[in-house]
């Protein structure tokens, strides 16, 4: 069960009462909810008949930190990949885009407005290599900025 006081992971698996962040539009882009949406097996269910659920939404869940494969040095080393392609991004806090979980998230904590700026280009089941994936990201990240 997530609570006020957890940290989230942004880029979780489809899990029951796990918190429906986004929904990925045919641009392949994350258009964020603005209100925390928890999931059931039903949802996950229906969504998952003919792709993965992660290929279609992002969710957010507890961050495990050590828990899981990319937590490194005591932080996520997803959004540090990412922001890697990204040393020039310097936002500021007053570009903030919707977003259900903020105040909670992982990424934010860590990196602050720079990784909302690139989380929408971020799916968590993409069919694409995470090189390309990256490309992808950096690609139109600066076309945003
Ligand atoms: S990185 Fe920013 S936009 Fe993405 S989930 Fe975290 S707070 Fe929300």
């Amino acid at each position: 069960m997530i609570t006020d006081t957890n940290t989230l992971c942004p880029s979780s698996r489809a899990e029951t009462g796990a918190i429906l962040l986004g929904v990925i539009t045919p641009q392949e882009q994350v258009a964020m909810l603005s209100e925390k949406v928890e999931v059931n097996q039903a949802f996950i269910d229906a969504v998952s008949k003919e792709k993965s659920p992660e290929s279609q939404f992002r969710f957010a869940n507890r961050c495990v930190k050590s828990g899981c494969q990319q937590w490194a040095s005591g932080r996520c080393g997803v959004i540090d990949a990412v922001m890697k392609v990204n040393p020039d991004l310097q936002v500021q806090d007053s570009y903030l885009p919707t977003c259900s979980i903020r105040s909670q998230c992982r990424w934010y904590l860590q990196t602050g407005a720079n990784a909302c700026v690139v989380c929408p280009f971020i799916i968590t089941d993409s069919m694409e290599t995470a090189e390309d994936r990256i490309i992808y990201i950096q690609e139109n990240e600066l076309e945003t900025v």
